[in-house]
């Protein structure tokens, strides 16, 4: 298969083969202004994706859609042009569901890929690519990336994330922020303006979601692998935790549930996700014998942060024993699925940054309550845990900043030993071109031993796993105020498996 001829066709329909004519009609008559997407693979299955609408940034956010059911053809071939159809059938695009459709496929080959599109009201979506997981220990090779702070900057690292063509892209959080316009500048420009409000309603967060997903860059990378994408913070709020709201927001219950709505209305996520009010997406996804991805929920199930939340100095409540990050139930799940699990290697997806970071220089420590730091008791035992399982790694998002850390029982002690790398991706998008600013980051690394590289640029992580080692490459761009960045390696490093558990 020829992968390059894909991606050039990707965000264009592709020819029109098998039965599907593409009819021209006024510019906006297409409903699938908002791309495709793929996710969650298993051995036989994944979950496809669109949401129909006319016009994206209609103020309802409606998408310009009828209030009435539109339905929704799809089809999986075996080939890029469609020739080999294997799978197809229709779906229905529900107002309630602001017109997305999540199509959840079975009974496909393992370790293959394999290409869909959608058909409705006479038109023909982009195709994407996405894949089965393989049986075995077959080499994966995938990208990591977090935080698209959309007025920020163009979405060129995704544009070049999808050049690479990875096999499966997992996405740590803040995929939209609730801002309103110029609502969140401090260390960037703005380059594009958000839809008109911060979000509140289910109307507002809609309408966001849509005005992301008509990047085109975004769309790309979706359509080039299927995704696993995980919430932080801004898909509700800044820094809410579990009920609570980061800034009191009136009924904050009201206003989570409909940002979940809105966002498994937007994401591929799978049906079994969507738990009323609450929406799961700690999960496990198995790539063969090789991994097990482990994707956590640091933000719905979390207690408040400790010493009313910020970064600083002092605050013995952060170390309380009894507080927690993940909940209990979620802490039960992931402690069951580390012990259960007989794969090779073992790979955290989660949001905020477990290494410890001491942000003051010098004398006294300073920490951020939003992340591992303000909830230390939980993070020792989760470190214990991981300790006793096969070649952990941990996979980070939130930070704007590349990191490259060792996890360990003691950060202040430099002999303790190394239970896992934590890779902290940066942003695509969010605090804008970023920075190099050696002195800071010299400080910084000097003051965490524990930390061997930042980097305050734009980027994401890519990265290709074996059987005997995961190499790494963080992935920079010097600048997204302006499109047609190339991406850098501006840091790599290769992983060795340890052949047993470290018990
Ligand atoms: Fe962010
Ligand atoms: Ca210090």
């Amino acid at each position: 298969m020829d992968r390059r001829s894909f991606l050039a066709t990707a965000t264009v329909s592709l020819l029109a083969p098998a039965g599907y004519s593409r009819t021209s009609r006024a510019l906006n008559s297409d409903p699938f202004t908002l791309g495709v997407a793929s996710g969650d693979p298993s051995t036989d299955g994944f979950v496809l994706w669109t949401r129909l609408a006319l016009d994206p940034l209609g103020g309802d956010g409606r998408g310009g859609m009828p209030s009435h059911d539109v339905p929704v053809d799809w089809q999986i071939a075996a080939d890029e042009r469609f020739t080999k159809i294997v799978r197809s059938g229709t779906a229905t695009a529900r107002p309630a569901a602001a017109h997305s459709v999540h199509v959840e496929v079975r009974g496909l080959d393992p370790g293959r890929d394999y290409f869909y599109r959608f058909r409705s009201q006479g038109r023909v979506s982009p195709a994407g690519r996405t894949r089965t997981t393989p049986v075995g220990a077959r080499p994966l090779s995938f990208a990591v990336a977090a935080c698209a702070h959309y007025e920020h900057g163009y979405y060129t690292a995704y544009r070049r994330l999808a050049e690479e063509e990875p096999e499966l892209v997992v996405f740590l959080g803040d995929y939209m922020y609730e801002y309103g316009p110029r609502g969140y500048t401090a260390l960037a420009g703005q380059v594009r303006t958000h839809t008109p409000g911060k979000c509140v309603t289910l109307a507002d967060y809609r309408l966001r979601h849509a005005q992301y997903k008509s990047d085109p860059d975004l769309q790309l990378a979706h359509a080039t692998a299927p995704w696993l994408v995980a919430f932080d913070d801004h898909e509700v709020e800044n820094n809410w935790a579990g009920p609570v709201s980061s800034t009191g927001a009136p009924a904050f219950d009201r206003r989570r549930a409909d940002a979940f709505r809105a966002y498994y209305e937007n994401m591929p996520l799978r049906r079994a996700s969507v738990r009323g009010a609450a929406l799961r997406v700690n999960r496990r996804v198995s790539w063969g014998s090789l991994a097990r991805f482990h994707l956590l929920d640091t933000r719905q199930f979390r207690d408040d942060q400790a010493c009313r939340d910020g970064v600083r100095a002092g605050c013995d409540e952060r170390l309380d024993t009894g507080r927690t990050l993940l909940g209990a139930a979620q802490w039960r799940w992931l402690e069951e699925g580390l012990r259960g699990s007989t794969t090779r290697w073992n790979l955290l997806g989660q949001q905020i940054m477990m290494a410890h970071r001491d942000f003051k220089a010098g004398p006294g420590r300073e920490v951020n309550m939003d992340s591992w730091d303000g909830y230390a008791a939980e993070r020792t035992r989760l470190l214990g845990s991981l300790a006793a399982t096969a070649n952990p790694v941990v996979l980070t998002g939130d930070a704007h900043m590349h990191h490259l850390s060792d996890l360990k029982a003691d950060f202040d002690d430099p002999g303790s030993p190394v239970i896992a790398k934590e890779l902290v991706t940066s942003s695509i998008a969010s605090d804008g071109d970023g920075y190099r600013d050696h002195r800071r980051i010299a400080e910084a690394l000097s003051e965490n031993r524990h930390i061997s590289y930042i980097d305050q640029r734009r980027g994401y992580i890519t990265a290709k796993l074996t059987h005997d080692d995961l190499s790494v490459a963080f992935r920079t761009l010097e600048y997204v105020s302006r499109r047609g960045a190339r991406a850098r390696t501006a840091h790599r490093l290769t992983i060795p498996a340890t052949p047993e558990p470290r018990t």
